[in-house]
């Protein structure tokens, strides 16, 4: 929020104190003594800074970065977060620059603070998705620290906390963004407290009538009502001190816009809302969850289809809990959250739970990779979970786990495969870019033209007048783009140069083989080029040069002995070829399957199952664009095969079949689910396998368990 002028007198730093003394205290509860002073020289600076300046309610401005930094504290945030959250508004709003704070407090405060500003730069209008994909875009690149989301997020909470003070039209504008925007990441990052406050308060800021209609409707209803939650919950406890399980029993307070919401899009009247009780039991460890269950489907009916075991099977966003809906006295449902108190914890502050402070016992960069890390696992997830209604998954979030976001030096974010190359990146700005780029500068340092992109990283492109495109960045561009445009540009180079380059890329794959290209016989060559439909040897070195025909595929033919001409040597497949050799999508083919390869021009070698039913008229019509292939005996990586398992709708049969996957070695890709067609319900993963006899092994195991009836492996 932008603070009013500064008015001549400056604000008394007194009141300024006594609004840090209770973060400080917050501060010492788990702070060290070294650590704290630095927080006290971070306070005492931005007081410093901001002096003078007052928030529109009248206080000091410091207050605010105050607040915000209580808020951290509140989560345990680490001191760097801390020093961020003080001075986060002193580069936009005062003199001081990035380099002052650089030197003061270290390079991550600063990169901190600097990422916070550039988040307020954006400016959000609008709920299009395009406004919705940019933005996810910003917060990926932002995404190599979490940490500046939570500074944001505690800065916007305590905007909105303090929002009475802006003027209206200002307040409306805050509270649309805010519940478009920020409660939903709130939201996604699991942050479940801020998410709830951030909607009630951008409801009320609103619409203020329906709130307050709403929330005294709410009000009274739950007086009427104390009796019966009241029984309900003295049954809970009372059957599981009977069973000595240990827990503690909550009732759970629907939040107003939650109410709010239900009735706008269920079309619910506002007693149905309101004749939903939930209940929250936390206990010790997660086998107490189920017994828990166990004992309150004994207490009361379950209702069927309800029970849902994120146990088993977490959100996206690390939330774990067993969820069930009872019918209790007089037909009301209940609904029951049962976790551990750890869980409980992952579930109210969320990815903030990854860094709580561990006096400085862990680097900065393990932090890092585990956030990295959290971020894949949300992003491998992402498409397994949630609810449509949630604004982050109406934009295509499947396109996304294999994207990185760049950054030009203007500022403009690019969009890359995952994998892409300075390369790719100079293409995708401009083709002229492309053909002239002879280095790059990755987050200003000088970077050879192959090195890999990450996220958030700025790539600047160096060009020369007369510099041409190199035939070996085919080797590892990833995009269609440059590919293609490297190729159009090679196509137009002599023909000479390409050719020079094919013929040396055959003698090293001839070298791999242990063949000298001087012994080949002039017959071998005969063979190749009636086989290949081309005219002479000059024909074959250029359409290696220009990526037409795989070196290694050719080098094959040639020493395969004339005598033998029907039993070509199979090319052998390891899996780590990259973009030379591609397993096609319509038969998934894992090592142990008998398969088939077709050269595509353009694209290399495309691996097939032999029996791949969509290539039986093309492999009739024309037997010599296929040739043979085999794995090698020991591949180099995973492969992804799909299974469908078939089971009873028992309780915990999705933990029970993911727990003999991971037992046999195996990771869940992906899981899905058919709607449950009365006592039974197809399940589909998608896991890693070395192979089929890694395979096999998997379905086995699942076979044993009682409650499967059918499993098998497909092709979807
Ligand atoms: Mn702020």
């Amino acid at each position: 929020m932008e603070p009013a002028p500064a008015p001549p007198e400056p604000a008394a730093a007194p009141a300024a104190d006594a609004a840090y003394e209770p973060v400080r205290k917050a501060l010492a509860t788990y702070l060290s003594p070294d650590d704290l002073e630095q927080i006290d020289t971070a306070y005492r600076f931005a007081a410093a800074a901001h002096a003078g300046q007052l928030r529109m309610s009248g206080e000091a401005y410091v207050t605010h970065p105050v607040a915000v930094t209580g808020i951290l504290a509140s989560w345990h945030l680490d001191p760097q977060a801390l020093v961020a959250a003080l001075l986060h508004d002193v580069t936009e709003d005062t003199p001081v620059g990035m380099e002052e704070i650089g030197t003061r407090f270290g390079a991550v405060a600063a990169e901190l603070v600097d990422g916070v500003s550039k988040l307020d730069r954006i400016e959000f209008q609008s709920q299009e998705d395009a406004q919705a994909e940019n933005f996810r875009k910003m917060l990926m690149a932002m995404s190599r620290d979490v940490r500046v989301i939570l500074i944001k997020l505690a800065d916007r909470l305590h905007n909105m906390r303090t929002l009475d003070a802006v003027p209206s039209e200002q307040r409306r504008r805050i509270a649309r963004e805010t519940l478009d925007i920020y409660a939903p990441i709130a939201n996604r990052l699991g942050l479940n407290g801020v998410y709830r406050e951030l909607q009630d308060l951008a409801f009320r800021h609103l619409y203020p009538l329906r709130y307050r209609v709403l929330a005294k409707a709410v009000q009274a209803a739950r007086g009427n009502r104390r009796e019966l939650v009241g029984k309900i919950l003295e049954a809970i406890k009372r059957r599981l001190s009977e069973l000595a399980i240990e827990a503690e029993v909550q009732g759970r307070e629907k939040h107003l816009y939650s109410i709010y919401r239900k009735m706008r899009e269920k079309s619910l009247s506002f007693s149905q809302v309101l004749d939903i009780y939930g209940f929250r039991v936390i206990v010790r460890d997660a086998s107490s969850c189920y017994l828990t269950l166990g004992a309150l489907h004994q207490l009361f009916r379950p209702v069927p289809g309800k029970f849902k075991d994120y146990i088993a099977i977490p959100k996206a966003n690390g939330y774990r809990a067993v969820h069930t809906t009872l019918i209790g006295p007089y037909g009301t449902p209940v609904e029951i959250q049962i976790r551990t108190r750890e869980m409980h914890q992952v579930a109210e502050t969320g990815v903030a739970s990854h860094w709580l402070y561990k006096d400085s016992g862990k680097s900065l960069s393990e932090l890092q990779q585990m956030t990295h890390k959290w971020l894949q696992s949300l992003l491998d997830l992402q498409s397994a979970s949630g609810d449509p209604h949630e604004f982050l998954d109406n934009v295509k979030i499947d396109l996304y786990p294999d994207e990185v976001y760049v950054f030009t030096p203007k500022g403009r974010i690019l969009a890359l495969p995952r994998g892409a190359t300075a390369v790719d990146f100079a293409y995708a700005v401009h083709t002229d870019v492309g053909n002239r780029c002879i280095a790059c500068r990755i987050n200003r340092e000088l970077m050879p033209l192959r090195t890999e992109l990450r996220n958030g990283e700025q790539i600047e492109i160096i060009t020369a007048a007369h510099a041409n495109p190199n035939p070996a960045w085919l080797s590892y561009v990833k995009t269609g783009k440059a590919r293609s445009e490297i190729r159009h540009y090679l196509k137009t180079m002599q023909y000479a140069e390409s050719a020079a380059l094919g013929e040396r890329l055959l003698n090293r794959a001839l070298q791999a083989l242990g063949v000298n290209a001087g012994v080949i016989e002039p017959a071998a060559w005969d063979r190749l080029m009636r086989q290949g439909a081309a005219k002479s040897r000059q024909e074959v070195y250029t359409d290696i040069g220009l990526g037409k025909r795989l070196a290694a595929v050719v080098a094959r033919r040639l020493v395969t002995r004339e005598d033998e001409p029907r039993t070509l040597a199979p090319v052998v497949i390891r899996g780590s070829e990259g973009m030379a050799v591609q397993f096609a999508t319509c038969c998934w083919p894992i090592p142990g399957d008998a398969i088939v390869g077709s050269i595509k021009k353009g694209q290399g070698l495309i691996v097939h199952l032999a029996d791949c039913g969509a290539i039986r008229k093309s492999r009739a019509a024309k037997p010599e664009n296929w040739i043979d292939v085999e794995w090698e005996p020991e591949p180099g990586r995973l492969f992804d095969a799909q299974i469908r398992v078939e089971a009873e709708n028992h309780r915990g049969v999705l933990a029970r079949v993911a727990a003999e996957i991971a037992a046999a070695g195996s990771n869940i890709q992906n899981v899905g689910m058919d709607a449950e067609r009365g006592a039974y319900s197809s399940l589909y993963f998608t896991l890693q396998v070395s192979g089929r006899v890694h395979l096999a092994r998997i379905l086995r195991r699942i076979r044993r368990l009682p409650e499967v009836s059918r499993i098998g492996r497909t092709r979807e």
